[in-house]
């Protein structure tokens, strides 16, 4: 078994309710969206370097248990699954694998954060299993990708009742602030709902005053802390 790594480094936890947490980032290769990407407007993705097939190194899962245990020698660091996608194709395979058994070996040992954080896109199904916590992302008409959205991972999020679990929403604009409230009351959501700007597209402060207005339950602006330390560096 082995999936697509385009990196593994440790820093902190850049956004969403685990921010500022020491973690191990593992970034997987390969994502087949291409977020805000339309005739007139330019993709808006932070890793448009770690899209394509050809990215990436394959590994199996025993080098990147290695990779690991370099950087975080007494799993003590929060470890997120990222990407491109780390649920597609054979890179499922891989972050299965991987936060299964990290998962047994911190409950053996007692050690936080079993579970490994999955950041995914929505277009991939997650699953109910408890050694998984997901950040899921609800791509809005701005990023043209609505249509490739499995709604029936709403229902999923509902079983699993996971006060870590979030949703994702990035913003372009009104209209899809807008979308978000009615996807918000359509599906009855009850998870930790997080809002964020596309950058040069929306102001944060005009988007905290949407918010303020509608007010959707458990929600939270959330700005990537890692651009505000380090800018738009890789690696950090
Ligand atoms: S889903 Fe994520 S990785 Fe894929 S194109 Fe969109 S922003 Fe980039």
């Amino acid at each position: 078994m082995f999936g697509k790594i385009h990196e593994v480094y440790s820093s902190i936890s850049g956004e969403g309710i685990s921010q500022g947490i020491p973690t191990v980032f593992i970034r997987f290769a390969g994502c087949s969206l291409r977020c805000g990407k339309t005739e007139t407007r330019a993709l808006w993705c932070d890793t448009a370097y770690a899209l394509g097939p050809n990215q990436g190194e394959e590994k199996t899962l025993e080098s990147v248990w290695n990779d690991l245990e370099k950087l975080d020698p007494h799993h003590g660091y929060q470890v997120l699954l990222t990407g491109g996608e780390p649920l597609e194709g054979k890179n499922r395979d891989l972050s299965t694998a991987l936060a299964k058994q990290i998962y047994e070996h911190r409950m053996n040992v007692g050690r936080p954060y079993p579970a490994s954080r999955v950041e995914t896109n929505g277009s991939e199904r997650i699953t109910e299993d408890s050694f998984f916590i997901f950040t899921m992302d609800y791509k809005l008409p701005g990023s043209g990708m609505e249509d490739r959205m499995d709604q029936e991972n709403f229902r999923i999020l509902e079983k699993r009742h996971n006060s870590l679990d979030e949703i994702k929403f990035v913003v372009r604009d009104r209209i899809d602030f807008d979308r978000s409230i009615e996807v918000i009351r359509e599906q009855k959501i009850q998870t930790n709902i997080l809002y964020s700007p596309v950058h040069g597209e929306v102001d944060a402060k005009e988007l905290v005053e949407w918010i303020k207005v509608d007010n959707p339950p458990k929600c939270r602006l959330s700005l990537q802390i890692h651009k505000v330390l380090w800018g738009n560096q890789k690696g950090v």
